[in-house]
């Protein structure tokens, strides 16, 4: 799950890492008021589930509180679109009006899982800001990591080996590994996948700051964490995705135009490698798992025809717990209510596979059976690109 800025900020805070000051507002009249209580110079950021806002006019600064009046009406209510956030964007509902500081300099720090390694991972740079994908890429000699053993938890020389590689100045040697101890600390104790300080910054004054946050949570944490569960935000969230979790069933909406409804993960992971593998793109990821009903299946089958980018559905079902008619019927019943616009690739395997056959074919909805793994994906394919 992600939070937001604002959010991760209280939590950095809470774990003793140094926040400018600042205060949240969602109207541009409460934004006025945050300016006029934070007092000179500040940042107005939006707040949305993605970074890379400084590049698309999400961070502005203002001198007066009349500024941050205007500068709020023009990013309240608006989508802003950056290259975290897909075509679509997000909205922007809350801003965080902050004491703007003079900065020095910008480092980035962050802990996360090396999901190959298995353990947590903490990386620092000293080229910080915006833009670490590319400092990543071009410059890999300035990304500085520690694996954590989770035993022992991040080790004193670690903290220190990460910040020496920063080079930062002597004095802020300690600090830095207070940051990093509390930085760990939150990750640990609130199950997160990701702890990032980007830029944590020297200021004109001489301090370490953390100028920008994120913090992502383990979704399976989340019922475990009552106080982290009310930072959810689902404004910022896939309409589909937040459909989908609420009738159960694993749906990860993507930018194909192939959907795919399948039961059991593995072969919904092979579904969408088989679609790829032909030349095409899946418009979702969607296991309904094995003890689905019949209502279940229904339910999936709208959630996946509701995607607008849906040129061509493939059902690629192995009835192995799950009966193939109690599937035929949910299938008959999503396409009574919802109609079947577009052509239907239907892959079937298991218990009771003929009933179910018979049943779709006596009802004629535009079904194309296909019982052969690679035919069915060539036919997905070759539909969605007519
Ligand atoms: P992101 O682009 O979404 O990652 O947003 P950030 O919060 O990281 O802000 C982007 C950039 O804006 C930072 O790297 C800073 O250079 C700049 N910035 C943000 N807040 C301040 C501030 O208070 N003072 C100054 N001087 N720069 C800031
Ligand atoms: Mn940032």
């Amino acid at each position: 799950m992600k939070i937001h800025e604002y959010q991760a900020k209280v939590l950095l805070s809470q774990f003793g890492i140094p926040i400018p000051k600042g205060s949240v507002a969602r109207t541009p009249e409460k934004a006025r008021k945050a300016a006029e209580q934070v007092g000179g110079k500040v940042v107005i950021k939006a707040q949305i589930h993605a970074g890379g806002r400084g590049l698309v006019g999400g961070i502005k600064t203002a001198e007066t509180p009349g500024d941050v009046e205007e500068i709020a009406k023009n990013l309240l209510e608006t989508k802003l679109t950056t290259h975290q956030t897909g075509p679509e964007g997000l909205p922007v509902h809350t801003i965080l009006v902050e004491e703007a500081v003079g900065v020095e300099r910008e480092f980035y720090i962050s802990i996360l899982i090396d999901t190959s390694e298995k353990t947590p991972l903490a990386i620092t740079s000293e080229a910080g800001g915006m833009g670490i994908e590319e400092v990543a890429a071009k410059s890999p000699e300035k990304i500085i990591k520690q694996h954590i053993d989770p035993v022992t938890g991040l080790l004193p020389y670690q903290a220190r080996s990460l910040a020496y590689g920063m080079n930062l100045p002597q004095e802020h040697i300690r600090p830095a590994t207070q940051i990093m101890a509390g930085m760990y600390k939150l990750f640990t104790e609130k199950d997160c996948s990701l702890v990032e300080i980007n830029p944590l910054v020297i200021t004109a004054d001489g301090r370490l700051l953390a100028l920008d946050a994120k913090v992502n949570i383990d979704d399976n944490a989340i019922p475990y964490h009552k106080d982290i569960a009310e930072l959810r935000d689902i404004s910022q969230e896939e309409p589909l995705e937040v459909d989908a979790a609420k009738i159960g069933v694993n749906y990860v909406k993507l930018d194909g135009d192939i959907g795919c409804m399948v039961n059991g993960a593995g072969l919904a992971m092979a579904t969408m490698d088989f679609i790829k593998y032909e030349g095409g793109e899946p418009a979702n990821f969607l296991d309904i798992g094995g003890g689905v009903t019949q209502e279940g299946v229904r339910d999936a089958l709208k959630i996946l025809l509701s995607d607008p980018k849906v040129q061509v559905a493939w059902i690629n079902i192995f009835g192995g717990i799950v009966r193939c008619d109690l599937v035929a019927r949910g299938i008959l019943e999503a396409l009574k209510e919802k109609g079947m616009k577009i052509p239907c690739v239907l892959r079937m395997h298991g218990t009771n596979v003929e009933e179910a056959i018979n049943l779709l074919k006596e009802s004629g909805p535009n079904i194309i059976f296909e019982s052969d793994f690679t035919q069915a994906a060539r036919k997905a394919v070759a539909v969605a690109k007519a």
